[in-house]
């Protein structure tokens, strides 16, 4: 049986790159991650073009502009910072602290 509510492995800042679907192979900082959904917004990923409103007021002409969207958590991978590659992400407890780390290189992947 598929487990539905897979941890959450990725966070905020952490550097992903996309396993699968149209950006494939695409890396990028995370700027949100949504775990209700299971997804993740990535910098420069699942771009869509947006129609903008012109609003005087506060100085933004109308027009098309480009923004991120949501990705699935499972379609991207945490790229390990000594590896520089997607790496799969395993769990240690250091100290009192619960770190994520590389399963390949086993250094940690927190910052
Ligand atoms: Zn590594």
């Amino acid at each position: 049986m598929e487990r539905t509510h897979k941890i959450v492995d990725i966070r905020r800042n952490d550097n992903v790159r996309v396993i699968t679907g149209r950006d494939k192979g695409k890396e990028g900082r995370v700027l949100r991650v949504i775990p209700s959904e299971g997804k993740v917004l990535v910098e420069h990923v699942m771009m869509v073009k947006k129609n903008v409103r012109p609003n005087p007021q506060r100085n933004i002409k109308g027009g098309i502009a480009e923004q991120e969207s949501p990705i699935s958590i499972s379609n991207v991978m945490l790229v390990c910072n000594s590896c520089q590659r997607p790496v799969r992400v395993g769990h240690e407890k250091r100290g009192d602290k619960h770190v994520r780390t590389c399963k390949s290189c086993g250094n940690t992947l927190e910052k």
